[in-house]
């Protein structure tokens, strides 16, 4: 058994959530290191830059020594052996994202045989809460301050002039 398992979130946290939050401080307690990889996808649009993104996890983590927060692009099947990783973390809301996830897991057990995928799930307060609910409740001119870390509620106000 390896005793030094580093589990690794990926995800494009565009902005980080309280979803995400849950999430990664229910892995911290379970593995002694967890890595945050920030996904650059090219094919999806995001409100945030990478540097951004990599900026305001670090910032709403940083209570949380057991945690790093690193960025990668191209397949994370190939991240995970660069790290020396083979645990990865997803967060399940619902069963409509279970497809989704499903595949992936298995798609990158199909990639390299050693990958695990560990499905945690976040306290139900946050079981509605996406990324782009965020992006459109605060387009709509909503309060969203009680969904994302303080740190994300003042860059998310300043970037779109709220
Ligand atoms: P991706 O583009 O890889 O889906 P996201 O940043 O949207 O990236 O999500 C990363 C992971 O976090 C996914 O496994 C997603 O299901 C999970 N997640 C997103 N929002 C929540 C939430 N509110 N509660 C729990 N898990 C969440």
């Amino acid at each position: 058994m390896n005793t030094k398992i580093t589990a690794v979130y990926p995800g494009s946290f565009d902005p980080p959530t309280k979803g995400h939050l849950d999430i990664i401080a229910r892995a911290s307690k379970i593995f002694p290191k967890v890595i945050i990889a920030i996904t650059e996808n090219y094919n999806k649009h995001h409100m945030f830059s990478l540097q951004e993104r990599v900026d305001m996890m670090k910032e709403s983590v940083s209570s949380i020594k057991n945690v790093e927060v690193d960025s990668f692009s191209g397949l994370l099947a190939d991240y995970l052996i660069n790290i020396d990783s083979f645990i990865v973390i997803r967060g399940l809301r619902a069963l409509s994202d279970f497809e989704y996830e499903f595949q992936m897991a298995l798609m990158n057990r199909t990639l390299n045989q050693k990958i695990e995928t560990i499905f945690l799930m976040p306290d139900q307060l946050y079981t509605f809460l996406s990324s782009s609910m965020v992006k459109e409740i605060a387009g709509l001119g909503g309060d969203f301050k009680n969904f994302v870390p303080d740190a994300v509620y003042k860059r998310f106000k300043i970037k779109n002039n709220l």
